[in-house]
């Protein structure tokens, strides 16, 4: 049976470090780290994605605006308001909620945030940093990974990792991390070859397609390490659930990361770790 990764716990024990460490940050300073979340129109999806960010920076004492615009918001509108943002000193992380109306132009949006206050780590000032190791801020789910690793005492270097999936909020910043950490990484997308097999070699196999229970028990080495990013409705009854089919890959692992309960938790944990550096840097001790 494998080990269960408990992300709700391990994301509950940071959220109390960060809080305990937030107290001392306004008794020092007389102000809270402060996290400013956009969001434009009305997707129900991104409204409790934002809502829960609210609540987890009130959580552990941090300080939280939040912005609702409508969904016919120009862009001149929006880029003022992320100037203004930019400029406010009770603000050090500030968070544009995706996907935007089609009007507006996603890329130009993020480029305005000054990258001192990039929290969600999207600019391209801090991927390119991401790329050459020497960052202030990681992207939050891929980050979240690493920690869950760091936590269960999971040792990457040396192992064989495979990360299926290569968006540039998940898949790539993913690899870059376990690289980092000297794994040797493959990555695998919609084009790889005989994916089951590469997915075979894996010691840690990350897998991020936003397939429903995609990776059955062929796609695993016994003794992997399997950490599930999917986050999906099974078609069958609509409940939650990974890219990894939980029930048969489970006796197969070593360890396994559950949906819900695993790397979930752990995103918007390391939004709340970001914004603190955030505010570290921005001159508050
Ligand atoms: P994207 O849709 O942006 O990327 C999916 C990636 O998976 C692409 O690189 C795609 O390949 C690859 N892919 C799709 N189908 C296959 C397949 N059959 N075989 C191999 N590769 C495939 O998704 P995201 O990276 O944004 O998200 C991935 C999953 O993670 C989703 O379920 C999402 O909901 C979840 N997620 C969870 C978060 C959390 O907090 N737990 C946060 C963010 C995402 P190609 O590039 O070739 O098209």
């Amino acid at each position: 049976m494998a080990k269960l990764i408990d992300g709700k716990a391990i994301a509950a024990e940071i959220r109390a470090e960060i809080a305990a460490e937030a107290r001392e940050f306004q008794e020092k300073n007389g102000v809270a780290p402060g996290l400013a979340v956009i969001i434009v129109g009305e997707n129900p999806a991104s409204q409790v994605y934002v809502r829960n960010k609210h609540r987890a920076c009130e959580e552990v004492g941090f300080r939280s605006f939040g912005y609702e615009l409508p969904a016919d918001t120009d862009e001149e509108a929006l880029l003022a308001l992320i100037d203004k943002l930019n400029h406010d000193k009770a603000v050090h992380g500030i968070l544009v909620q995706l996907p935007l109306p089609a009007h507006l132009d996603e890329e130009k949006v993020l480029l305005a945030i000054s990258p001192e206050k990039d929290v969600d780590a999207f600019h391209p000032y801090n991927v390119g940093r991401i790329l050459i190791g020497n960052y202030d801020f990681l992207p939050c789910t891929p980050a979240g990974v690493m920690e869950l690793l760091a936590r269960s005492g999971i040792e990457i270097a040396g192992k064989e990792c495979v990360v299926v999936g290569r968006s540039n909020i998940v898949g790539k910043p993913q690899a870059l991390l376990l690289l980092e950490k000297n794994g040797t990484v493959t990555v695998c997308h919609s084009r790889t070859k005989d994916l089951a097999a590469v997915c075979r070699r894996a010691d840690i196999l990350v897998c991020a397609i936003g397939k429903p229970e995609f990776f059955t028990a062929e796609y695993v080495k016994k003794g992997a390490v399997v950490i599930d990013v999917g986050m999906n409705r099974r078609p069958a009854d609509g409940k939650l659930c990974g890219d990894v089919d939980f029930a048969a890959v489970e006796p197969i692992a070593a360890a396994i990361t559950p949906v819900p309960g695993g790397v979930g938790p752990m995103t918007i944990t390391m939004l709340l770790k970001n914004t603190f550096t955030a505010a570290r840097k921005q001159g508050a001790k």
